[in-house]
């Protein structure tokens, strides 16, 4: 048995903490420090599909996690403008949206129901490899030895800085997210619908979908179109979606982050998880859901490991693995960026290729992502 530190209080390190419990190790978690909410989860929601719930189901997370989320039956792109249905694709289950603090609830209750896991809420500042372990030192300036970190701190921590020297990921980009949440009860009923709308316009795109009892919102577009009356330009004017125009309805702006992989996903003893390894704007809904694959196919590897008190083939197992499959999804995602942001001509044309392409179209283009680790499914998961 290995004592493995998880820095990172976020849905990647919680998960990974689980992930090292489970597999039998003592766990320290660093869950970040909690002034100004630095460690408390934003607002709003998450959609998690099929792939992010192969990995809770492999986290034994499934049925808790069926019961705090809405599952969403199909995805519909339609044309913000013209109002017309692209694409209709009917999702055959694995597909749901958390509010983002049912997600961090769900994995604070297993994490508490682990007794082989210490939570600090502290940041580290610190790590010093030896041949024998880790040293980290935290921001209260206590020291803490281990045989293992695994930090998820998101994309400027110190763990990334240790194991990489990639500059931290972009967020200073032109495009911006606003988002909101709203009571369905002040809502058309359609809204309700549960499924994933995603609408394309000119150089912006909306997507939402229901997050139990309210619609989840997010707007897309370039950060200088927002000034006063934005809600009206954009939304106003369709029949649908004019009731979100509403001045009364408050908005959350976030900078979108840039799509980024570290080029090394470990150094000696210390590996990266979530966004500290695997930055990317959330065009196709995955940044969390990779997160939690990573957390599980970490599992996998702890678990399969012959010798317990050694961490070094599942981390480097673990590390080979989820850098050959993550690439992939971070460019796909950035790509779908660009294929949302489009406009003028192009953006029609977009349109055109999607309706003709259909639901077959998204199918292939999903199915790549979806299924990125296909051994999710099957892994034999190891109860505690
Ligand atoms: C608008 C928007 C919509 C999104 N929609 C989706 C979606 O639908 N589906 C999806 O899967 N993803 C989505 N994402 C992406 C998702 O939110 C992120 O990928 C995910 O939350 C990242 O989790 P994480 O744990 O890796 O990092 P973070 O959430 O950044 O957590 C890092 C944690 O580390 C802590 N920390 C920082 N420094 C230290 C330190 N030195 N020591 C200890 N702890 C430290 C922080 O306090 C924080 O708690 C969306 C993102 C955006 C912006």
């Amino acid at each position: 048995m290995a004592r493995i530190a998880v820095s990172g209080g976020g849905i990647a390190g919680m998960a990974a903490a689980l992930a090292g419990a489970k597999a039998g190790h003592d766990v320290v978690l660093f869950s970040g420090e909690t002034n100004g909410g630095a460690a408390a989860p934003l607002p709003g929601g998450l959609q998690i599909a099929p792939n992010g719930w192969a990995a809770l189901t492999q986290l034994g997370l499934s049925d808790a996690a069926a019961s705090c989320s809405t599952q969403l039956n199909s995805i519909l792109v339609r044309s913000l403008g013209r109002g017309t249905t692209l694409i209709h694709l009917p999702l055959a289950g694995g597909y749901a949206s958390f509010s983002r603090q049912a997600m961090y609830r769900l994995l604070r209750d297993a994490l508490e129901a682990e007794t082989n896991i210490d939570q600090i809420a502290i940041n580290i500042e610190h790590i010093n490899q030896q041949t024998d372990g880790l040293t980290l030192v935290s921001s209260d300036g206590q020291s803490v030895f281990c045989d293992g970190l695994i930090a998820a701190e998101g994309g400027s921590g110190p763990g990334r800085r240790h194991v990489t020297s990639s500059s931290p990921p972009d967020s200073s980009g032109r495009r911006v997210a606003m988002r909101a949440q709203i009571n369905l009860e002040h809502l058309p009923s359609h809204f309700a619908r549960p499924a994933s709308n995603l609408w394309l316009g000119s150089g912006r795109h909306v997507v939402h979908y229901p997050l139990e009892t309210t619609l989840n919102v997010v707007v897309t577009m370039p950060g200088e179109e927002i000034s006063s009356g934005w809600q009206q330009r954009l939304l106003g004017r369709d029949a649908v979606l004019s009731p979100l125009a509403d001045p009364q309805i408050s908005w959350a702006k976030t900078s979108l982050p840039g799509a980024a992989t570290v080029a090394c996903w470990r150094r000696g003893r210390v590996v990266l998880a979530g966004d500290a390894a695997h930055s990317m704007p959330p065009h196709l809904a995955q940044g969390a859901g990779q997160g939690l694959v990573d957390a599980a196919c970490l599992g996998r590897w702890l678990d399969q490991s012959d010798d317990s008190s050694s961490l070094n083939p599942a981390f480097s197992g673990y590390a080979r693995e989820r850098a050959a499959a993550v690439g992939r999804i971070v460019q796909k995602a950035d790509v779908s960026g660009r294929v949302m942001g489009l406009s003028g001509p192009a953006a029609r044309l977009r349109d055109v290729v999607l309706n003709i392409g259909g639901p077959r179209l998204m199918q292939s283009w999903l199915a790549e992502v979806w299924a990125a680790d296909a051994t999710l499914d099957t892994a034999p998961h190891r109860q505690a």
